[in-house]
């Protein structure tokens, strides 16, 4: 069986198994998606969605937060961990989107990473899920599961994402990886995946040999 074919069987299964899998963070617009996903990082999703209501009650808008400072957004983010880093990127982040890009948040990859602390993770998740682009995000669960199945290799996640494009039907990427998530936390776990309940166990390379 080719990558390929192997893809979209994942592909095909995954979307039978969650059918309305999308992003678990809570945003309105383009700019509190981008936020919310810069506060995720080593934090649950979970975690940001209880931070965030009190965030974006307070600042409205993109002219809110660069009329704000950094101290100020630390009171409101502290329990999503490294918040002064953090608080900082989201900061200059919303100036330069003021001053750069006349408050408009970019729809390509490579000029959204342009932004401070926007890394490939946050930029597609924003082409993919705000402007309908091809998109792949590689996250923890996406790189586990993936590499257990057999899509790809190593835990690099630019070169996971490559290797991801490379096999993975355009239209059907940003959506898939939004169901690795969920599949992640419910089957294929880090530890002790439930491999006999799994839908990908016919052709997933490491059924009932992942790692326990
Ligand atoms: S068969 Fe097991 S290792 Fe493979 S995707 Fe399913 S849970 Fe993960």
């Amino acid at each position: 069986m080719t990558k390929k074919q192997r893809a979209l069987l994942a592909v095909q299964a995954l979307k039978k198994e969650y059918p309305d899998a999308a992003c678990s963070l809570v945003y309105r617009d383009p700019l509190q998606l981008l936020i919310a996903t810069r506060l995720s990082a080593q934090c649950t999703d979970a975690r940001v969605n209880l931070v965030t209501p009190g965030l974006f009650a307070r600042f409205q808008n993109l002219d809110d937060f660069c009329a704000g400072t950094q101290e100020e957004i630390e009171t409101y983010i502290h329990s999503c961990g490294l918040y002064k880093t953090k608080a900082r990127d989201i900061l200059a982040m919303c100036r330069k989107l003021k001053s750069d890009f006349g408050g408009v948040v970019p729809d390509t990859i490579e000029v959204l990473t342009t932004l401070p602390g926007v890394g490939r993770k946050t930029a597609n998740l924003v082409v993919g899920d705000i402007y309908g682009k091809p998109a792949v995000v590689t996250d923890t669960h996406c790189i586990r599961i993936c590499g257990r199945i057999g899509l790809s290799e190593g835990k690099d996640p630019g070169k996971v994402e490559k290797q991801l494009r490379a096999v993975l039907p355009p239209q059907e990427s940003n959506r898939f990886c939004h169901r690795l998530v969920l599949h992640g936390r419910a089957v294929c776990t880090a530890r002790s995946p439930k491999c006999d309940e799994c839908c990908m166990k016919g052709f997933c390379k490491s059924a009932g040999k992942a790692e326990k």
